[in-house]
Order: C-alpha cells, then sequence, then structure tokens
C-alpha cells in the first residue's frame, strides 16, 4: 500500500487527533461524565441540522437511523411515497416495504435528481399519504437533490410526513431543518460528520412525535421514546459505540468553531475543484448539471474500459482507494468521495491516477 487515500463516499479517512481519542480508555455511559458529553454533543448536533427538535445518538449504522424514521412514524397498511434517484432511494422503500407499507414509488433514472415537479403531481393524485421518503444526497449516483424545493412541494400540496435520507449529506452539504419543515434526519458518523461508523443520527419533529403516538410499527431496539427517555437522564438507553463518540464528540467541537456555513462552502469548493479536475481529463459526470453532490463525485467511465477492474488497479499501483459503480452501475462509473476534512492534494492525487489509468492496455475491453 503506497499512500492509503481513501477517497471512497464513506467511511472518510480520520484526523491524527481523532485516532488518538479513539485509543482512550472507556468511561461509565451511566457516569456524570457520558451525560456532559451527550449534552454538549445533542447541543451541537442540533447546531449543524439547524433545528430546535429532539435530536439522538443511536448506536447503529445509517440504515438503522432510517429504520428509526420509519418504524416510529408509520403503520402498516400506511400509503407512503417512496422517491427514489437511486440504490439508497430503493434502500428506504425497502425498509419501509419491510414494515408493511403501501409503498407508491416515484423512480428517476440513475444520475437524474428528483424532479419537485413530478413529485406534485404525485401529491395531489393520492390525499392520503402519511409519509414522504427521500434521500437528500443519493450516494450511488451522486446526485444531490433539490430537498428544500421537494419540501415546499410537500408542505404545500400534503400533510405527510417528511423523512430524510440525510446520511451522505449531513454536515457537507445545508439541511435546514426546521425552515425547510423536515419531520426527520437521518444521517450516520462515518460520513462528513468524520468518525468511524456505528453512530446514527436522527433528529425528531413534534409532527413525528405526534405520528409516533399513532404508530403501530413493531419497534423496541429502534424505539425512539427510549432515546428520549434516557436523554432526560442524561444516558444512552443501550451501551453506546464509545469510541465513536469520542470521535464525532471531537468532530462537532470542531464544526461549531469552523462555522457551519463555513462547512458547507468548504464542501461546495472541493466538490466544484473535483468535477473541474475530472472534466480537463476528458471525462464526463454522471449526475445532471446543477445537481451534482458536495460530498461524492460519480464519473462516467469510457465505454472501452473494464470499470470493474480499474479500481483494485489504481488501488494497486498507487493506493487510492476509489469507489465503484454499485448494481446497475456496476463497471460504468468510479465516484470520488470528498466529505469531511480533504486536501485539494487528495483529490488531483486520486484524479492523476485515474487519469493515467485508463491509458493501460490491460484496461481496454
Ligand atoms: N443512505 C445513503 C445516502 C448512504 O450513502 C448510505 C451509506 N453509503 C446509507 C444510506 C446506508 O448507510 P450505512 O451503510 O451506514 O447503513
Amino acid at each position: 500500500m503506497k499512500n492509503n487515500n481513501l477517497r471512497i463516499p464513506g467511511p472518510v479517512p480520520l484526523p491524527q487527533e481523532t485516532l488518538a481519542l479513539m485509543s482512550t480508555q472507556m468511561i461509565n455511559h451511566r457516569g456524570l461524565e457520558y451525560a456532559q458529553m451527550l449534552d454538549q454533543m445533542t447541543k451541537n448536533l442540533r447546531t449543524v441540522l439547524m433545528t430546535r427538535s429532539d435530536a439522538y445518538f443511536i448506536t447503529a449504522s445509517g440504515t438503522g437511523g432510517m429504520e428509526t424514521a420509519i418504524v416510529n412514524t408509520t403503520s402498516p397498511g400506511d400509503k407512503i411515497l417512496s422517491i427514489s434517484t437511486g440504490l439508497f432511494g430503493e434502500r428506504f422503500r425497502e425498509i419501509s416495504n419491510a414494515y408493511g407499507c403501501e409503498t407508491i414509488k416515484i423512480d428517476f433514472e440513475y444520475g437524474e435528481f428528483a424532479d419537485p415537479d413530478k413529485i406534485k403531481l404525485v401529491l395531489k393524485n393520492h390525499a392520503d399519504i402519511k409519509a414522504v421518503l427521500i434521500t437528500h444526497n443519493e450516494s450511488s449516483t451522486g446526485v444531490k437533490n433539490p430537498l428544500q424545493e421537494i419540501c415546499n412541494v410537500i408542505r404545500e400540496n400534503s400533510e405527510a410526513l417528511i423523512l430524510v435520507d440525510a446520511v451522505s449529506s449531513a454536515a457537507g452539504s445545508i439541511i435546514s431543518t426546521d425552515a425547510w419543515g423536515i419531520d426527520v434526519v437521518a444521517t450516520a458518523s462515518q460520513k462528513s460528520w468524520v468518525a468511524p461508523p456505528g453512530i446514527a443520527m436522527v433528529t425528531f419533529s413534534e409532527n413525528a412525535w405526534k405520528a409516533y403516538e399513532k404508530s403501530q410499527c413493531p419497534k423496541y431496539y429502534y424505539d425512539i421514546s427510549q432515546y428520549e427517555k434516557y436523554l432526560k437522564l442524561g444516558q444512552p438507553p443501550f451501551t453506546p459505540a464509545l469510541t465513536t463518540m469520542f470521535a464525532l464528540q471531537n468532530s462537532l467541537h470542531k464544526m461549531i468553531g469552523e462555522g457551519i456555513e463555513n462547512i458547507f462552502q468548504r464542501h461546495a469548493d472541493i466538490a466544484k475543484y473535483t468535477r473541474d479536475l475530472v472534466r480537463n481529463i476528458g471525462l464526463e459526470l454522471l449526475p445532471q448539471k446543477n445537481y451534482a453532490s458536495d460530498t461524492v463525485t460519480a464519473v462516467k467511465l469510457p465505454a472501452n474500459i473494464d470499470g470493474k477492474k480499474i479500481i483494485n488497479t489504481i488501488y494497486r499501483d498507487y493506493g487510492i482507494d476509489l469507489g465503484g459503480g454499485q448494481q446497475k452501475l456496476a463497471g460504468k462509473i468510479v465516484r470520488i468521495g470528498h466529505m469531511g476534512w480533504v486536501d485539494k492534494k487528495d483529490i488531483s492525487d486520486a484524479i492523476s491516477a485515474l487519469k493515467e489509468t485508463l491509458l493501460q492496455d490491460s484496461l481496454i475491453v
């Protein structure tokens, strides 16, 4: 391995100071120190997600956060509008189907954004939709959906709850949870929060709590009322991933110090830098113009290239780990992650490696 430049869309490389924090001693998760840490982290999380709503840390991956959103607000048989722009939109739908919800689907092609006008039409035809599932940043295609516009359309045409998979956008792209009327935001520690995997974070609005009272989905570990009850005691309901919490505490502290507008600008800048370099080496982007992600760039590969082999070749020759295409995009794209604290050099090295590797005869099919 050469320089281990991890450029997948999460987990992200961690700074040395975070790695050091992760090797500190365990603490009593029902003690004073944990209570103080949880209190400060909850405040900071609400600041980054721009909400006065409740916010919780759950020991789980991002998918656990998405499941938390569904099991606490819906009931089997509920009509749910599931908007999908890729693999993770499909996953959100699968979770609601697993709990017996009746999903109405809007599917956009991989690479397209979720068009608010199309969503509006469906909402007008189904007055009884209880919740809308939307992926903010579709990591499988590098598309950032226009979440604010989508929320506006939902708020203007429906009473439905808005449940957002913000796993790969939060802390990288702006999410104005309260101002946009979002009921549940779900995100995860290993993405722009620059911590290891292990902690999902969710917000829960007043309307989400009203829906909770009626929700009939079976639940135990993800029952949000347990997290609420224990938060008042300064505790988690179950033993938390302490090491990840230590790292996340540091990230949240640094984010507040930097200022959230600066964080979003920094992500927008590195995303643009990445896209410019990609175009400079003659490659095209998968997302439609103006809908490219702030946290991951999806690049189309030339048709004559063995797109499955290229990832391993770049890793072998340069120690740079790019993301591949998933499912129908397997072999057709590469994805370059740029969430968290990213140096321009990490990006330019990755794109130079891509350019040089594309010239290798062994990759031409
Ligand atoms: N949604 C999105 C948009 C994601 O990028 C991911 C992770 N790649 C997930 C959901 C699932 O998160 P996890 O793997 O942490 O369960």
